[in-house]
């Protein structure tokens, strides 16, 4: 992702049960140590770089990993001309049927980590790829573990899981958000018309402004989303209070009129210092701070009909 206002730099058994429901099993609790767990899984892999060895791992385990919790995992895979090669990408698609019958919803994050690591100061190390902690592996590690509650206790509303590659290339926005272009290019007949987008939500001091291009394409969205976590006590994380643009893969899919908004912390470590550098590494993430959204994206999606 990208601020406007930086466009000039490259780029337990808990069981809580919905009193309302009478069909579906109560859901277990949302992890955030699991998901956590997940965000090392990924760094260890190493930088998931597009046509490099961390990438392809990182797509096998979200592959070998959705397949036995999701009804259906399909690979939307694609080349972007690069020079006189090219990249080789892939969108993975998660897809929950629902016990009901109301309207779907998508949740989306990006799984692809920054090639450059841009805000470096030392030209030796902004050559390097980021380990892409928090940037990265954070939104994939919330859609996993949601994944995990959803085989657990269907919700009502069909979910749809998006893992798109190629957010991060760049250094230009023209070679960002890849795959959410590709995927708003070749949109499924059954692709849901709202959701949420996570990006950069495992930061250890958690703060989540609402967006403002989210809130002007999907206000209603927004809304529902900050009054769940005001009820579930995460109002100092959830701040009601607007952002920074920020320009992510929201915006393709907002093109092609879905109402999606875009969940992220665009402010990472003291003085934003660990965004888009080497030091976005697991232990500047927190369980905490993915349970916390993860609570609320649960929430959402499960007290949806
Ligand atoms: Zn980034």
């Amino acid at each position: 992702m990208r601020p406007r206002s930086l466009a000039a730099l490259s780029c337990a058994l808990l069981l809580t049960a919905c009193a309302a429901s009478t069909q579906s099993a109560p859901k277990p609790a949302f992890d955030g140590a699991r998901a956590l767990q997940h965000i090392s899984t990924q760094v260890g892999f190493g930088p998931r770089v597009p046509n490099t060895a961390g990438h392809k791992r990182c797509r096998q385990w979200m592959l070998d990993t959705l397949k036995p919790l999701a009804d259906r995992v399909e690979s939307q895979s694609f080349s972007y001309p690069l020079g006189g090669d090219s990249l080789a990408m892939t969108n993975v698609i998660a897809r929950f049927s629902g016990s009901g019958k109301g309207a779907g919803v998508l949740l989306a994050a990006h799984w692809d980590t920054r090639p450059t690591a841009d805000e470096e100061t030392d030209p030796a190390r902004r050559a390097l790829p980021i380990p892409g902690a928090n940037d990265g592996a954070s939104g994939v590690a919330v859609l996993m573990e949601l994944a995990r509650q959803f085989k657990s206790s269907p919700p009502s509303v069909p979910v749809m899981l998006l893992f798109v590659d190629g957010e991060d290339y760049g250094p230009g926005l023209d070679r960002m958000f890849l795959g959410a272009r590709h995927f708003a290019g070749h949109l499924p007949p059954d692709v849901p018309r709202t959701g949420i987008l996570l990006d950069m939500v495992g930061d250890k001091n958690l703060t989540i402004p609402r967006e403002p291009y989210s809130v002007s394409a999907a206000r209603s969205v927004v809304d529902e989303v900050y009054r769940i976590a005001r009820r579930l006590g995460y109002q100092r994380e959830f701040p009601n209070t607007e952002g920074s643009p920020i320009q992510d893969d929201h915006l393709p899919l907002i093109d092609k009129g879905l109402k999606v908004i875009d969940l992220i912390d665009f402010d990472y470590g003291p003085n934003h210092r660990y965004w888009h550098t080497l030091q976005d590494t697991p232990d500047k993430c927190s369980a905490a701070s993915l349970k916390t959204v993860g609570d609320v994206v649960s929430e959402w999606v499960y007290t949806r009909r």
